[in-house]
């Protein structure tokens, strides 16, 4: 039998710096593929990757202590399905394993809704980026986005929206954006764009497209990226 394999990019424990889960110590896999190809994107896909199988991952990680959750992130970690169910279900689903019963905090692009129905049940947390044409480049997700929110509304799952925006958030995206949020009530979470430790547009920017947001829909928290402002990874 063909064993699962996968590149992981780096495994450590720090703190949550994004999203309502601020402040939360988590253990941070970091997946190595996307799918997508956001102008942003500052993940280096190519070196210092370290190859796994699912049980050799779960024996690297079983004996951490003392974290609220695991966040698997990247990369997109749904662009490793058959590796994470795996891996899940040995986290999820191994009576011997009792002692060590994390949460699982699942950072996503939001896209790859068919992979996240077959690990849906061994998510707790899902953190889904909603990607805006006008600050990723990735044209429209919006249909994406839809069904991927409709496969964890229908299976029971925490499931908030984060947004990383910049001055060029149009009126469009916005009320679309509020569109995907408003049928489940689920928490926008806007995140202004950083380049490096600096927020990339102004105060005032960020302000208008706050109040854009919460005149027509209030369950918005406007949070920056605290994990740069603090130095942590
Ligand atoms: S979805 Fe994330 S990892 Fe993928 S290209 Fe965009 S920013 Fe990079």
């Amino acid at each position: 039998m063909m064993q699962n394999k996968t590149y992981i990019k780096e495994i450590f424990t720090s703190v949550q710096g994004e999203g309502p889960y601020i402040g939360y110590n988590q253990l941070f896999i970091r997946f190595s593929k996307c799918n997508l190809k956001c102008k942003y994107c500052d993940t280096d896909f190519i070196s210092n990757l370290t190859q796994y199988t699912p049980l050799e991952l779960f024996n690297k990680i079983k004996s951490v202590k003392n974290i609220h959750s695991i966040s698997l992130t990247g990369g997109e970690p749904l662009c490793d399905i058959d590796f994470l169910r795996e891996f899940l279900s040995l986290i999820k689903e191994n009576p011997s394993n009792n002692s060590f019963s994390p949460k699982i905090y699942l950072e996503t692009n939001g896209t790859l809704y068919n992979e996240l129905e077959k690990i849906i049940s061994n998510i707790d947390i899902v953190s889904m980026d909603v990607k805006l044409n006008s600050s990723s480049n990735n044209g429209d997700l919006y249909r994406l986005h839809k069904e991927f929110i409709e496969t964890a509304v229908k299976n029971y799952k925490e499931i908030f929206l984060k947004i990383v925006f910049d001055e060029n958030i149009s009126n469009e995206e916005i009320e679309k954006s509020i569109e995907l949020a408003q049928k489940d009530n689920l928490l926008i979470i806007l995140q202004p764009k950083m380049n490096g430790k600096e927020l990339s547009s102004s105060n005032d920017i960020i302000t208008r497209v706050y109040n854009d947001f919460i005149k027509k829909y209030p369950n918005v928290r406007l949070i920056p990226q605290v994990h740069k402002f603090l130095n942590l990874r």
